[in-house]
């Protein structure tokens, strides 16, 4: 049994699987640690699964299947999970608090995120029992039908930046379809989906419709998972390198597939914008979740009557962010969630400067006056930036902003555009026309126009390109947990 709170100094210890409606003991994975990435030092101890245990967690989410969480009519369902969704809300500031720890998110940021997913698991609750299928006319001979079944065992398989968001964008379509789930969280952040067992324990899910096991992903429990015959789709948020991977290994068994993966989102920022509200979104974006997420906007395209402007408004405000300890309510930015992030944003950083981008703020590690031994790294703005650079086209994942002039609408356009991603964009202007015009010629399955990372579980998310497969949130999710099954039946009992 998982433990929340735990005295300073001692490990908080993790040290069992969530398998069957049970806690156990790993057979054949072992006991991890999970570093607390603002002193660089280890605060839990953590079980994480072999394949062994994946076999366990994929045989108790079939029995589940073909059991009692299948023949459960929807509205039980339902109810069900409503329960959990009232005590994730009770929960919520502990979740948030754990989340902080294992992953460096400042707890302003995690307390609004966390305190959110409720909501969804409720909007997801009133889904269960909609799914409907449809007649097809045909001729008085057959009666056809179609029925929405669930797809069957989903492993889910979530990165390290959101655990518990990207848990929930798996978890909440998939029950609602009536699939059972074995949830696999990344290994540098295992505490708080570990912390969801608890919740579906007491809200009284039948045994091994959630089961959760942490592990390693290539030749680990992730990779295991991928290649079990016994599971229909892998929900997967992460690299679009490990998609390829799960690709590859999962198409031997033929499964179904969502992929949630990278993104570089252009921000285009027009002269006749309102400046004020299109700085505090881009800056808020470049530095939410200290750049460790897929939807900010890391290229800033700015119309040049209004460049320097902005560039010197973002190097101003990137040196009034409060980099600092993350537990404390006061800070805006933590630090990198592990110490291989922190490395891949340094490297970037440099690659910046060697391209002959403009550093115009931050480009350092941060310590001293209580940082030292974290993995803090200052807002750095790089102006004078070429869509052609590296650090305009691949994804740095820290607090990194590339500012991207530009002159016209084409212009604007074309460079969004000019990327392998396609996941968001977001674009600031008072000319109604021009917004239409431009959201729609861009290429990313999210827009956003005169806001910015505007994600609700009810808008339908995921990426054009190399940024996924498939759509997360809205009814599109629902449908990805659901096969369609035609039935024809003859009402005159002849083989035609
Ligand atoms: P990652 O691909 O390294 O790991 C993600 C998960 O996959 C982890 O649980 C890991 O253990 C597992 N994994 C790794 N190799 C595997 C394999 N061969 N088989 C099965 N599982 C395997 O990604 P990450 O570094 O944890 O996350 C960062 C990435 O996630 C970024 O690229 C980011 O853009 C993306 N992301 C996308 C979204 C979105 O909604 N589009 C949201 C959050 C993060």
């Amino acid at each position: 049994m998982p433990q929340a709170g735990t005295p300073a100094g001692s490990m908080a210890r993790y040290e069992r699987l969530f398998i069957g409606g049970a806690w156990v003991a790993p057979e054949d994975g072992g006991l991890m640690e999970s570093i607390d990435p603002s002193v660089g030092r280890p605060w839990a101890v953590v079980a994480y699964g072999g394949r062994c245990d994946i076999d366990k967690a994929v045989a108790a989410a079939r029995d589940a299947l073909d059991g009692p969480w299948g023949r459960m009519p929807g509205h039980e369902r339902a109810a069900l999970m409503r329960r959990f969704a009232d005590l994730y809300k009770e929960r919520a500031r502990t979740l948030a608090m754990l989340e902080t720890r294992d992953s460096g998110r400042a707890l302003r940021e995690s307390l609004l995120d966390v305190g959110g997913h409720s909501n969804g698991y409720h909007w997801w609750a009133s889904l269960a029992d909609k799914a409907s299928g449809r007649t097809i006319p045909f001729d008085d001979s057959v009666h056809a039908f179609t029925s929405r079944v669930p797809v069957g065992v989903v492993g889910a398989i979530t990165p390290w930046n959101v655990p518990l968001m990207a848990a929930a964008w798996k978890l909440g379509p998939a029950l609602a379809a009536g699939c059972t789930v074995v949830l696999k969280p990344a290994e540098h952040t295992p505490v708080t989906s570990l912390e969801l067992g608890r919740l579906f324990e007491e809200a009284g899910f039948p045994p091994g419709v959630v089961n959760i096991v942490p592990g390693y992903g290539k030749d680990g429990a992730g990779e295991y998972l991928v290649a079990h015959p016994g599971v229909d789709k892998i929900a997967f948020t992460g690299e679009g390198a490990t998609a390829k991977a799960i690709l590859r290994t999962g198409a031997e068994t033929m499964k179904r597939f969502t992929f949630e993966l990278g993104g570089k989102s252009p921000h285009i920022l027009f002269a006749d914008a309102d400046l004020e509200q299109a700085l505090n979104a881009a800056t808020n974006s470049a530095w939410t979740l200290c750049g460790q997420s897929c939807a900010l906007g890391s290229r800033v395209l700015v119309q040049r009557p209004v460049y320097d402007r902005v560039v010197e408004e973002f190097a101003r405000r990137a040196a009034r962010v409060r980099v600092g300890q993350p537990m404390d309510e006061a800070t805006h930015m933590g630090p990198q969630a592990h110490a291989e992030q922190l490395a891949k944003t340094l490297s970037y950083i440099d690659i910046g400067r060697n391209e002959g981008a403009e550093l115009v703020a931050g480009g350092n590690r941060l310590g001293g006056a209580g940082l030292d031994g974290g993995y803090f790294v200052e807002p750095t703005v790089f102006a004078g930036v070429s869509n052609a650079m590296r650090i305009a086209r691949e994804e740095i994942f820290g607090p990194v902003a590339a500012l991207i002039p530009f002159d016209d609408e084409d212009e604007a356009v074309a460079i969004a555009n000019d990327t392998s991603y396609g996941l968001t964009a977001g674009l600031w202007t008072g000319d109604v026309g021009r917004a239409h015009r431009v959201a729609n010629r861009i290429r990313a399955g999210m827009v956003w126009v005169n806001t910015y990372r505007f994600i609700r579980w009810s808008t339908p998310y995921g990426g054009f390109k190399a940024s996924g497969w498939g759509r997360e949130n809205g009814i599109e999710a629902l449908e990805s947990y659901l096969e369609t099954r035609t039935t024809v039946i003859s009402t005159t009992g002849r083989f035609a």
